[in-house]
């Protein structure tokens, strides 16, 4: 057999292996069945019960096998994103949760988790109050509407993901928290909403992770869009990490090709459909099956749209960024955003300055050919826009951050480039002071306003 062969047939044999990985996953109350877990001292398991007690953690056998080294644990940045580190708590809060589990009393348990997760600013943004809009004034659950353009909508049966990230910034969601959980049963009314708000042209379905929903209940939400009443919509996006988690999605699960042909009918009625997938880390594409699911997804037509946060201890790296986006654009994915981390949950743990992000981010443009350097950022979904640091400079002796809206509460904020005082440390927008002498920033009042219910937040 020639080396080639030899390779093709290797490959082979890995693919077969994979179609028989089972779907199963690990949660808290699983983590010492996790067999490399059980190798690990007494005292990290214990920690990461712990922190599993507060932030969500579950995980599925194909990440366990394929995706982590675990000889590199606990550094390895696909152990670092999946399984719960004990930096992502603070001391007071560690201790607090240690002894509540300690003392096995299942209330202290439970109510030492909601004090803290309160504590952990659960819905970054105005997500819960600026951003859902109403229906003959009754809000919709399951919407949110911040941005002229585009809809963001929470299908009850993706509110889950196939693993969860360890810095993920709706961390809410999946704590069996109702009141904090956003999610719609109905269809109708997203359907009904989309069709009086004309000037929306972009679905954007959310979760969780909407790819854990089996392809029928996608198409009953999808599918009605072909209707020419909204043909304004014009473009759906579905966000998904699941290319990372469950690769076989596309390839070997039971309706993997009732799925592909649902985003092929989509793109032939004349829709652009996007996958806005996530990948932290280029090791997260390396395995055969995710290339799979990869090919398959763009012959539907579908585009793959890629971003991620920067996160300390995963991707924290010029490096690591100049290589995920290659490799994106190797297998025809287009770079979109690099994120900051989002002030909520573990941040503490995982947030970079926005000085040292932008360094990143420069170095791994500069690293990579034209195709590559599509990705926005560093940029902050805060909460009156999408705010990217476009550089550092020295403006009449002080030096300053420039930034611009990428997208905002009003639109007529974005594009305009606006400065604040250069400070290594900083790393959100709330952080930030105006610089050249200016005291606010040019849309803290009109935000401040939309806040305080002074003005309405979609006064478009
Ligand atoms: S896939 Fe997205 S929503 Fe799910 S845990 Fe990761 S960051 Fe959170």
């Amino acid at each position: 057999m020639t080396p080639v062969q030899q390779l093709k047939t290797k490959q082979k044999a890995e693919f077969d292996q994979l179609q028989h990985t089972p779907f199963h996953v690990y949660t808290e109350r699983q983590l010492t069945r996790i067999e490399p877990i059980r190798a690990l001292p007494e005292a990290q398991r214990f920690a990461m019960r712990v922190v599993a007690n507060i932030l969500p953690f579950r995980v599925n056998q194909y990440v366990i096998d394929e995706l982590i080294d675990w000889d590199n644990v606990p550094d390895d940045p696909m152990f670092q994103l999946t399984f719960p580190q004990p930096g992502m708590l603070g001391d007071t809060d560690f201790n607090r949760m240690a002894d509540a589990l300690l003392s096995g009393d299942k209330q202290a348990i439970k109510s030492t988790a909601s004090t803290i997760r309160a504590g952990l600013n659960p819905h970054p943004a105005g997500q819960q109050v600026l951003n859902v809009p109403h229906l003959a004034g009754a809000p919709l659950a399951g919407i949110q509407h911040k941005y002229r353009e585009t809809v963001l909508f929470f299908p009850s049966q993706g509110q889950v993901c196939h693993s969860y990230c360890t810095f993920c910034f709706r961390w809410a969601q999946f704590i069996g928290d109702k009141a904090m959980r956003f999610s719609a049963r109905e269809a109708q009314e997203l359907h009904h909403y989309l069709k009086q708000h004309r000037d929306i042209t972009d679905l954007l379905i959310t979760g969780g992770d909407p790819m854990v929903m089996k392809t029928h209940h996608l198409a009953d939400y999808l599918l009605p869009l072909l209707k020419p009443e909204l043909a304004h919509i014009q473009t759906i996006r579905i966000w998904t990490k699941s290319l990372t988690f469950w690769p076989q999605r596309y390839v070997h699960d039971k309706d993997a090709d009732e799925l592909l042909r649902l985003l092929d009918k989509l793109v032939n009625a004349g829709k652009h459909v996007a996958l806005m997938a996530h990948f932290n880390h280029w090791r997260e594409m390396n395995t055969n099956i995710a290339r799979e699911a990869v090919r398959r997804v763009l012959e539907t037509g579908a585009v793959i749209r890629t971003q991620a946060p920067l996160l300390n201890h995963i991707n924290n790296d010029a490096a690591i960024w100049s290589q995920l986006w290659r490799t994106q654009v190797q297998l025809g994915m287009i770079p979109y955003y690099m994120f900051m981390e989002r002030d909520t949950g573990a941040r503490r743990y995982f947030e970079v300055p926005l000085a040292r992000a932008w360094q990143v981010y420069r170095e791994a443009v500069q690293s990579v050919s034209g195709l590559g350097r599509t990705a926005r950022g560093p940029s902050m979904s805060a909460g009156p826009g999408k705010v990217e640091v476009q550089g550092v400079t020295e403006i009449g002796g002080e030096k300053v951050f420039v930034l611009r809206f990428i997208q905002a509460r009003n639109p007529d904020w974005v594009q305009r480039p606006f400065f604040a005082k250069y400070d290594e440390q900083v790393t959100w927008l709330d952080q930030l002071q105006p610089a050249l002498g200016a005291e606010k920033f040019f849309f803290q009042d009109e935000y401040e306003a939309m806040c305080s219910g002074e003005i309405t937040p979609r006064n478009w």
